[in-house]
């Protein structure tokens, strides 16, 4: 059977099997049906022929053998930049997907060939590229961008947001503020994000209903907290967890998230790590941010935060490291030597006077390292563009070379190196067949990007969140010309706006 599918500028026809009449069959008794079955055969035949290049191939029996290439999704690009090994970027393009995996890529022409599918998202004036990696935010938070600003990161921490986040995070913040943070990633493109905050299980609800691909903590942390009393006290409840969404999902992966060296007592970010192995699972911790937490071990330890770590065997399963923003030269060896994933942070860094991170020199020591928004109300969104950018153009004005962190270098580390440093690289961060078809289409068509000369210049020195089209994660469609496919955007508008006015009136009230 042929059917039609118009996708945007391009016009398809899609043909099964037509139906086939042999001649022995116009020689039975039934003439009359015989007759009509031939005449219908002859037209779909005809149709087939037409419609379905090449011709002569039409004629043949290829038409007669199941379809051994229907798939559930062609994405179209005039550029599909793939982030492979040899940074292949082919124009013209197209990307098979099929069962959640890219089975294919090639030439658009190629492609249709080869593959007839359910759905087409067009290519017209659109780049294709993976989905962005976020290795590190506090999703909810989204709930508190902009409540507190302009404010060192101890002072911020503990006068404004620890005690904000006792007071008025809950089950119901966490799973607003999470579906919030959402749809701002999806809008961006972001199709993994690793999260730390509390309530891990509603974190989860959140990502399981709309799609999107996660690291989600079990946060551990020794201070009341809004869902636990004690370091202790989330180590159980963190165990409980990793126990519900263990093997659940395979978009949803639960980890471990002792919170910082400042905030747990050696012992305990031990226990955690003992706690990580039992379970098989890996862990996040924000690592070597400040200053502040520099002076803290030097006091308390009489080492660096990172050579306290690999003193209590903290580094003996899979890491991903927050910040990373004050390693000394040997810390830098320890982390490539242990195959510890840094999370660049530019934009909560340079908010919170954090510093400047020696992304350049950890790059070149071979430590793997990704990059991250941090929570919104340290950045205050979570739109990887603009941590692309600014990651590119902090380490030329740190280093006084221009040459530094090309944007070649700083796209891969929003995609396949992001991937790698939070243990993902097999499995999404490049179009290559086999990986987990998280793709998205960056429309190019906004006059902001004309002239095009060099797509991938553009896509660190120009995009926008609000230039992604399409958005595909594990061969779902989340996104699709803007249109939110898993996201009720109006309630969760509406939801934000609620509960943000009732935070707004609480705090009003307590400092009167
Ligand atoms: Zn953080």
């Amino acid at each position: 059977m042929c059917s039609f599918h118009v996708t945007g500028a391009i016009i398809r026809l899609e043909c099964g099997k037509p139906e086939h009449i042999s001649r022995k069959e116009l020689m039975t008794l039934n003439p009359s049906k015989t007759l009509t079955k031939y005449l219908l055969a002859t037209g779909y035949a005809m149709l087939f022929l037409v419609a379905c290049s090449p011709p002569e191939q039409a004629a043949e029996p290829a038409a007669e053998s199941p379809n051994p290439n229907a798939i559930d999704l062609i994405i179209e690009g005039e550029y599909i930049v793939t982030m492979d090994d040899g940074g292949l970027v082919i124009q013209d393009g197209a990307v098979a997907v099929d069962d959640g995996l890219i089975i294919a890529i090639g030439s658009t022409q190629d492609i249709n060939r080869e593959y007839r599918a359910n759905g087409t998202l067009a290519g017209d004036n659109r780049i294709v590229m993976p989905g962005l990696i976020n290795g590190h935010s506090h999703a909810a938070m989204t709930l508190l961008r902009g409540v507190a600003d302009d404010l060192d990161l101890m002072d911020w921490l503990q006068n404004y947001i620890f005690p904000a986040e006792v007071e008025f995070v809950d089950d119901e913040f966490v799973r607003i503020g999470t579906e919030l943070a959402c749809w701002e990633m999806i809008r961006g493109g972001t199709t993994t994000f690793v999260d730390m905050y509390y309530y891990p299980d509603m974190i989860a609800q959140v990502v399981e209903q709309c799609g999107m691909r996660a690291y989600i903590s079990a946060t551990v942390i020794d201070q009341r907290s809004p869902d636990a009393e004690s370091a202790a006290d989330s180590l159980v409840k963190g165990q409980s967890f990793v126990n519900n969404w263990q093997g659940r999902n395979s978009r949803i992966t639960p980890v471990w998230g002792p919170h910082a060296n400042y905030t747990l007592k050696a012992e305990q970010l031990a226990a955690t790590r003992a706690a990580a192995i039992e379970t098989n699972t890996p862990i996040t911790i924000h690592l070597s941010e400040s200053p502040f937490e520099t002076t803290y071990s030097e006091q308390t330890y009489g080492m660096t935060s990172i050579e306290l770590m690999e003193s209590i065997g903290f580094f003996d399963g899979p890491t991903i490291g927050a910040h990373v923003v004050w390693p000394t030269e040997s810390d830098i060896q320890i982390l490539a030597e242990r195959r510890v994933g840094i999370i660049h942070n530019p934009t909560s860094n340079m908010k919170i006077s954090a510093g400047i991170s020696p992304v350049v020199d950890m790059l070149n020591a071979g430590v793997l390292v990704g990059l991250g928004t941090d929570g919104a109300a340290s950045n205050n969104d979570l739109d990887m563009w603009e941590e692309m950018r600014l990651a590119a153009l902090l380490q030329k004005v740190a280093t006084m070379d221009p040459k530094a962190l090309s944007a070649s270098t700083v796209l891969r580390m929003a995609t396949r190196g992001g991937a790698e440093a939070v243990g993902l690289g097999d499995t999404v961060g490049s179009l290559e067949a086999g990986k987990r078809a998280d793709v998205i289409q960056v429309a190019f068509d906004d006059v902001h990007f004309v002239p095009t000369y060099d797509v991938i210049s553009h896509l660190v020195y120009v995009a926008d969140e609000q230039d992604v089209a399409s958005v595909t994660i594990d061969g779902k469609l989340l996104m699709r010309d803007g249109e939110f496919l898993t996201i009720d955007t109006e309630r969760v508008r509406r939801e934000a706006t609620e509960l943000a006015a009732r935070i707004q009136n609480a705090l009003a009230e307590r400092n009167r």
